[in-house]
C-alpha cells in the first residue's frame, strides 16, 4: 500500500454530485485492493462516453477509468506491500510501485535497482561496485532462494548497463525486477521482524 495517506492531496474529496456507475472490476493502483467500484462521474467527449472517474470504496481515491481501451490509471501495483521497512527504504519502493501503476517503467526500474543496491550495501557489500556484482553478492550472501538463478541471471544482465547510457524500459522487465525486489524486502525486512507468537 502506498504510504501516502494523511498528507495527500486526493484525501477527503466528498464526490458531491457524483452518480452510479456500471461497476468494474479492479485492483486500485493507491491502495492496492481488490475492488468493484460503482460510484463517480461519467465524462464524455461529444455525446460518447469516454471516461469514468471512479471512487475507490476502499480508500476513496479518484481511478480514472477509460470506457475506450479499458485501462485505468492508475494501474495495478506492482509487487507487494512489505512490512517493517526502514522508512527511507518504504519512500523509495512506494514510489517505485507508484510510477509503475502510472506506466512510468524507465524510472520505476531505476528506483527498484538503487533499492536493490542500497540494501547490498547495507548487508555488506562495497560500495561502487556495477549493479550485476551487487546481484551476485545477494546470492553469495544467500538471499536468492533455491532455484532463484534464473531470476539473478535475469536481474544482473537486464541491470547491467553503463550509468550513462538511456535504455527505455518495458512493462514485463519492470514487473520482474520489481517483483525481484519485493521478494528480497520480505526476506531481508519483513520476515526476520515479524513476531512469531
Ligand atoms: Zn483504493
Amino acid at each position: 500500500m502506498i504510504n501516502v495517506f494523511g498528507q495527500h492531496p486526493f484525501k477527503g474529496i466528498d464526490y458531491k454530485e457524483s452518480t452510479i456507475l456500471k461497476s468494474i472490476s479492479m485492483v486500485c493502483g493507491y491502495c492496492g485492493n481488490h475492488v468493484a467500484p460503482n460510484r463517480g462521474y461519467a465524462v464524455y467527449a461529444g455525446n460518447q462516453p469516454w471516461l469514468n472517474i471512479y471512487m475507490c470504496p476502499h480508500c476513496g481515491y479518484p481511478i480514472i477509468y477509460c470506457v475506450r481501451n479499458y485501462e485505468s490509471l492508475p494501474g495495478e501495483l506492482c509487487g507487494r506491500g512489505i512490512k517493517n521497512l526502514p522508512d527511507n527504504i518504504s519512500v523509495l519502493y512506494d514510489e517505485c510501485r507508484t510510477n509503475y501503476s502510472n506506466k512510468c517503467y524507465t524510472s520505476a526500474q531505476m528506483i527498484a535497482r538503487t533499492i536493490l543496491m542500497h540494501i547490498a550495501v547495507e548487508q555488506g557489500a562495497d560500495e561502487n561496485l556495477s549493479f550485476a556484482k551487487y546481484v551476485e553478492y545477494l546470492d553469495l550472501k544467500g538471499y536468492i532462494p533455491p532455484n532463484g538463478k534464473k531470476w539473478v541471471d535475469f536481474i544482473r544482465t537486464s541491470g547491467n548497463q553503463a550509468n550513462h547510457e538511456i535504455i527505455i524500459k518495458e512493462k514485463e522487465e519492470t514487473e520482474k525486477v520489481i517483483s525481484f525486489l519485493s521478494m528480497l524486502l520480505l526476506f531481508i525486512y519483513e520476515l526476520p521482524n515479524t513476531e512469531m507468537n
